[in-house]
């Protein structure tokens, strides 16, 4: 390799490409899956993997380089035990991640972009805009130093920390497959979610790959006129289009949607609002999973009162659609849904 060239990301290669480029090095098959196992246990360095040869550490340290996230902050929630990291990635930008320990196993929230250009009205992680899509080798680390650096065996992973996953495809799917790798990871498609405000060309890929992972749609509005008010995605993919696309997912894949619903006082939360979800909703085996705003102080929404809550989960129910309520982890850190930003250790 060439003085000054830039090395190669050898942590974003799935199994049967570093396997071919290390042969093509003229390396025997089994070296390909000894740095496999290494970068999925989340070594920093070449020198760190110690079952090889040191000639060898050297010429992959001349081609490749490993990109880690370094640990700027970590915040632990004193009302639930949430923990939220603040990394540092390679090139200086920022994103957050979060932990979150359940009964059954602890879960982790990943961001896919630094930033988001989505602009939804309610959530922070878009104020400011994109700065740039995350490779797989980081969001593979965000899952690897969360455990590390919380002591926690990760069972499950939810991409719904900062940024759109479908805007960031195929560095997406690179990294579902690089996490479920049984040399890797090993994290089953069925344990990991993934999130988006309703990109339809994305769900319809999404749908191709036919990956048994959890889709769940930021629907947030039964009807355009609400959803205009809060998703400016709306403007590109309309409530019909989404559903359709929905339909066509489900059609394919044979898993049900999971639509989240941020309940937003006066906005959205009304007996009309709750009556249209359940008309469009009612026999398709979509799940609603309400959840009360979390408030983002630079935006101005409330979250709705806990019996209007209440109300439209009744509603929903009595009207034959599944729904529970999420819910609210980390608050007091700044960790609940839609308050993840980037760089926030600057201000
Ligand atoms: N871009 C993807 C992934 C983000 S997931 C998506 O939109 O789905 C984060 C979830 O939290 C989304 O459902 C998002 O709509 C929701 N959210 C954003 N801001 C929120 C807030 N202030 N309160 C509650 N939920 C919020």
């Amino acid at each position: 390799m060439p003085n000054g060239a830039e090395k190669r990301d050898i942590k974003s290669l799935l199994p049967e490409e570093l396997s071919a480029e290390l042969t093509a090095m003229g390396l025997p098959a089994f070296r390909a899956k000894q740095v496999f196992s290494w970068l999925a246990r989340g070594v920093r360095s070449f020198d760190d993997m110690t079952n090889l040869p040191k000639s060898l550490r050297e010429s992959l340290a001349e081609r490749y380089e490993i990109p880690s996230l370094r640990m700027l902050r970590k915040q632990i929630s004193a009302l639930d035990g949430t923990v939220k990291f603040l990394w540092e990635l390679p090139d200086g930008e920022s994103v957050e991640t979060v932990l979150m320990r359940y009964k059954h196993g602890n879960s982790v929230c990943i961001s896919s972009q630094v930033g988001c250009r989505m602009g939804c009205a309610f959530c922070a992680s878009t104020i400011g805009g994109k700065i740039r899509d995350l490779r797989a080798s980081e969001m593979l680390d965000e899952v690897l130093r969360t455990g590390i650096e919380a002591e926690a065996e990760i069972s499950n992973i939810v991409l719904m920390g900062i940024g759109e996953p479908l805007d960031n495809f195929d560095n997406v799917v690179r990294f579902l497959r690089l996490v479920n790798s049984p040399e890797g990871a090993n994290i089953g498609m069925r344990h990991i979610s993934l999130s988006t405000c309703g990109v339809v060309e994305g769900i319809d890929k999404l749908a191709e790959l036919n990956l048994q992972l959890t889709l769940s749609v930021s629907l947030h509005a039964p009807d355009d006129e609400t959803r205009l008010k809060i998703m400016p995605v709306d403007r590109a993919y309309n409530v019909q289009s989404l559903y359709d696309a929905c339909r066509r997912y489900f059609e394919k894949t044979g898993r049900r949607i999971s639509f989240e619903y941020a309940m937003i006082r006066d906005v959205n939360d009304t007996p009309r609002h709750a009556g249209l979800l359940v008309k469009r909703l009612r026999g398709t085996g979509a799940h609603v999973n309400l959840i009360r705003l979390n408030y983002v102080s630079e935006r101005g929404l409330q979250p709705s009162p806990e019996e209007r809550v209440r109300e439209f989960e009744k509603t929903l129910s009595d009207g034959g659609v599944t729904v529970t309520v999420r819910r609210r982890l980390g608050s007091d850190i700044d960790a609940a849904c839609g308050q993840l930003r980037r760089g926030s250790y600057r201000e």
